[in-house]
């Protein structure tokens, strides 16, 4: 068996589990994510609350989510 030495282990790869992964990671921390699902999984949405945005740029993700998703979220 494989063994992996990490600081943090996140378990659930959705936004909030990506997202904590993020900055933990980038506070300096080695963090592994596990996810049950295959991605890219189905999910229903197609806004998100300002609030999220904040802590979307923390975690270094706001640009990469800006190349995708729908654009009436950014005007
Ligand atoms: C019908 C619907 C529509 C929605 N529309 C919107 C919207 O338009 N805008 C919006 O902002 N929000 C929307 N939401 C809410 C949004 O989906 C949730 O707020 C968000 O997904 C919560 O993120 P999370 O990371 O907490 O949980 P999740 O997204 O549920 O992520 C948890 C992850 O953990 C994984 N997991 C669970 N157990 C284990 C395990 N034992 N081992 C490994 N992995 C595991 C799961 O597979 C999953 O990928 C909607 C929700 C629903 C149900």
């Amino acid at each position: 068996m494989q063994t992996t030495n990490v600081d943090v282990l996140v378990i659930g790869a959705g936004p909030a589990g990506s997202i904590a992964a993020s900055i933990i990671n980038k506070a300096g921390y080695k963090v592994r994510i596990v996810e049950k699902e295959k991605f890219p999984r189905f999910v229903i949405g197609e806004s998100l609350l300002p609030r999220v945005m904040d802590h979307l740029e923390e975690a270094g993700l706001l640009e990469a989510l800006k190349s995708w998703f729908p654009r009436k979220i950014w005007s």
